[in-house]
């Protein structure tokens, strides 16, 4: 899709920009009384968890920003692969592959020696995270990441829509209440910033997340505390439309100059719009980049000398900003103390920027901010609903933290590797080279995509010891996604995509040689247990008016070709719904030419059981015969 032609205009691309008109605001109403979830901010995180929780009729959330509405502009613009693979688990990565730059190429630009104050293209490469995931790396305006989680929160059962206008005031955790899961342990007071005279309104909650941000109010509230590095570097980031004769335009491209410092150019959605990160001053020690007193104009002109003897006409200016560059992360991210030694349940949270600051450049902070939640969302409502006990709300934090400091530790080589910065030796100092960076992003390939995230070994993520048995599925990764076809239609289907942000488990069933209709194979004796033995997790945890894939969803993947669905246990085209309808999309057999089997290292003989947490992380992979090993897996934490 191509848009901006004739000027930056916000909103969904899809309707023409004549036609567009701004998203009207529902009706201010007070902020109620009481609650089981507060959300403090609308950013991604907070956003990517009210979207998770607005789907669950019994769960009541409440989301609250300080802003008049809906962001229109700016801040992060790269969404990972592992962010478009969550926004498929809310149906919604469609909208975003069209609207979206897609990343395939990186270029690097360095001084010419022949003529060191031009710079001279060195090379282009294949972006290293292409073929990780199904999805490829985009680029796109954060606000319509927001407008599409937006939107899925007003369709959804509970039409979900935030309460603007809000600025958290005071946030008090009651201690004497938080062991107590029934009980309202939170209140929070907010202030509306649009009444005249000021109104202050209190709302009380069972769990509370900020995920209000750097300068999150939620944190200093809880006396969490950030540690790491503070700013010493200061960039200028601007979204322009501009006439250049500068090649690469349309390629992510590394620019270093001779002396001027350096740009990052990152191609923008709809063909004419670009991003340019541009290295402005060093700072001195607790000096802040607005201290600076720079302004757009001082951007641009930075740009032009970097990428001399390049044209770069600036036409519009849609965004700009001047950030400061610094790594932190909070020592804590719940209200229990450091550790957790005495096992307490958090009551409340902080996720996203509220607990992990780092520079824009490496493009994590959207990516890191919505997977928090994505993380923490199930969990919450797992616990709300009964099904699960609080226990797994402790394995946020363990498991997060984990990652923050992962990304600090990435963004703090990373930005060293993207500015010059001053060397050991008095007055000197060092330059990028743009040959690091490459070997950066090869090096860090899967964590940039997101994809090579995993969670450490607990009780939702165990059995190492069977890992063999497929590979290319790693315990605490989220499920690498693969195609195969579909039984009784023949479709082709991403299984990946079967995982859902609806709260359910999934266990992918892989069969073996032996044909699974036959009444004594593996997969026939699992699945009879899984549907009626009284230690089944499926019977144990389902209630009884449900539908049998309430709780656990279960598919069959098998290496036959020519099997039918009426020769296969009913319980893999279950009944279901007020009229018993078949559920007719529960088994897949490998595809011939790209077999799942072999893409993701399933061992043929032996085939596996894969469990899936709602989150898409694996859980564990067992024997089709361990059906004690996973009913002890379940038991550990879900509640009958
Ligand atoms: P945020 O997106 O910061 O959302 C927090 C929300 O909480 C905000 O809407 C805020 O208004 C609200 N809030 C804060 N305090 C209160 C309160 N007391 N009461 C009620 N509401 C409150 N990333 C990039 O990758 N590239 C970039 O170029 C880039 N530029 C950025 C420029 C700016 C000015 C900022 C602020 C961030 C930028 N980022 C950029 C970072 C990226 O936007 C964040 O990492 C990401 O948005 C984090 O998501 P979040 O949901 O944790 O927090």
């Amino acid at each position: 899709m191509q848009y901006h032609l004739n000027g930056f205009k916000p909103g969904n691309h899809q309707i023409p920009d004549a036609a567009r008109e701004p998203a009207s605001l529902a009706p201010i109403v007070d902020l109620p009384s009481e609650v089981d979830v507060l959300i403090v901010g609308c950013g991604p995180a907070g956003l990517a968890l009210a979207r998770q929780l607005a789907a669950f009729g019994d769960i009541k959330t409440c989301i609250v920003e300080q802003k008049p509405g809906p962001m229109l502009f700016g801040q992060a613009d790269g969404i990972s692969c592992r962010t478009m693979e969550i926004m498929e688990a809310f149906n919604s990565s469609e909208m975003l592959v069209k609207e979206a730059y897609q990343l395939h190429q990186n270029a690097f630009w360095e001084p010419d020696n022949e003529q060191p104050n031009h710079i001279k293209r060195t090379h282009k490469v294949a972006d290293a995270r292409l073929g990780l995931s199904e999805f490829t790396h985009s680029v796109v305006n954060q606000a319509r990441l927001h407008d599409i989680l937006l939107e899925g929160m007003a369709q959804s059962v509970t039409h979900l829509v935030p309460h603007y206008n809000r600025q958290l005031l005071t946030l008090e955790v009651d201690s004497e209440l938080t062991q107590d899961l029934n009980a309202y342990p939170i209140t929070a007071s907010f202030e509306r910033v649009d009444a005249q005279p000021a109104k202050v309104e209190t709302i009380r909650a069972r769990y509370v997340v900020g995920c209000d941000g750097a300068r999150s109010a939620v944190r200093k509230n809880l006396s969490i505390v950030l540690e790491g590095d503070s700013a010493n570097k200061a960039w200028g980031v601007m979204d322009v439309l501009l006439v250049t004769d500068f090649p690469d335009i349309r390629v992510k491209s590394f620019i270093q100059s001779k002396d001027n410092g350096a740009v990052m150019l990152i191609p923008r959605e709809g063909g004419y719009l670009v991003r340019l990160y541009v290295e402005l001053d060093l700072l001195d020690k607790d000096q802040r980049a607005s201290n600076l007193e720079l302004n757009v104009d001082d951007i641009i002109a930075k740009a032009q000398l970097i990428m001399s003897p390049y044209k770069v006409d600036v036409k519009e200016v849609a965004w700009w900003s001047i950030y400061e560059v610094g790594q932190r992360v909070a020592d804590r991210f719940d209200n229990t103390p450091a550790g957790n030694p005495e096992g307490l349940i958090p009551r409340a949270f902080v996720a996203g920027d509220a607990c992990h600051t780092h520079s824009p450049k490496g493009g994590w902070g959207l990516n890191t901010s919505l997977p928090d939640t994505f993380n923490l969302g199930w969990k919450l409502a797992a616990v709300l609903r009964g099904q699960s006990d609080a226990k797994l709300l402790q394995t946020y934090s363990s498991e997060r933290r984990k990652i923050a400091q992962h990304l600090i530790e990435a963004d703090r080589q990373m930005s060293a590797l993207v500015a010059t910065r001053p060397s050991a030796q008095k007055d000197t100092q060092v330059k990028t080279n743009t040959a690091d960076i490459e070997k950066f992003i090869a090096r860090q390939n899967g964590f940039i995509a997101g994809t090579s995230i995993q969670y450490n070994p607990s009780f939702i993520c165990s059995g190492t010891e069977h890992q063999h048995l497929a590979t290319g599925f790693t315990i605490g990764q989220r499920f690498h996604s693969a195609e195969a076809i579909r039984l009784t239609d023949g479709r082709p289907q991403h299984l990946g995509h079967l995982n859902k942000a609806d709260g359910r488990w999934r266990i992918f069933i892989f069969g073996n040689q032996q044909n699974p209709t036959d009444r004594a194979s593996d997969v026939y004796q699992l699945v009879q247990f899984l549907e009626s033995s009284v230690t089944s997790p499926v019977k144990k945890y389902t209630q009884d008016n449900a539908d049998i894939d309430a709780v656990i969803d279960v598919y069959g993947v098998f290496q036959q070709q020519d099997l039918s669905i009426e020769d296969l246990p009913d319980y893999l085209w279950p009944t279901k719904g007020k009229y018993g309808l078949r559920d007719y999309e529960k088994v897949f057999h490998a595809k011939q030419d790209s077999d799942i089997f072999s893409q993701r290292g399933i061992d043929r003989t032996s085939g596996c059981m894969v469990v899936v947490r709602p989150d898409q992380h694996i859980a564990t992979i067992l024997p089709l015969n361990a059906t004690e090993e996973l009913s002890a897996f379940f038991a550990e934490f879900m509640l009958a």
